[in-house]
């Protein structure tokens, strides 16, 4: 088995397969986490040749090959712990810092509207 095989089993081992925000399901990681608080928390984290790796990025690593300087993986799902290779992309550390603002903003719209309902009721 090739080593890409090898990393694809070893990821695919410890997912689960839930609906998400995309057409295809997430694949979601049950494995350890960067943690429950604060910034760069609840990215999926799993060992590899010795040392901690974040899941997510392997995964698109190990498909599409290096990621460049001053690029980052960014989730398409909007789920962190997915690590689905075709839910993730290639974009500038701008692009996904816009995509995460209009995602939050989109948050509290939801979140306002909620409130807006239950005061009218
Ligand atoms: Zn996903």
């Amino acid at each position: 088995m090739s080593r890409r095989d090898r990393i694809r089993e070893k990821i695919a081992a410890r997912t689960v397969e839930v609906p998400g925000l995309l057409d295809t399901p997430c694949h979601v990681w049950t494995g350890p986490t960067s943690g429950e608080t604060g910034r760069g928390s609840g990215y999926p984290r799993m060992s590899l040749d010795g040392g901690t790796v974040a899941v997510h990025i392997t995964a698109w690593v190990n498909e599409n090959g290096l990621v460049p300087p001053r690029k980052q993986i960014d989730h398409k799902c909007r789920n962190r712990l997915c690590v689905r290779e075709d839910h993730l992309e290639m974009v500038t550390h701008k692009e996904n810092q816009k995509r995460r603002d209009s995602s939050r903003a989109a948050l509290i719209c939801e979140y306002t509207s909620h409130e807006e309902t239950r005061i009218a009721a």
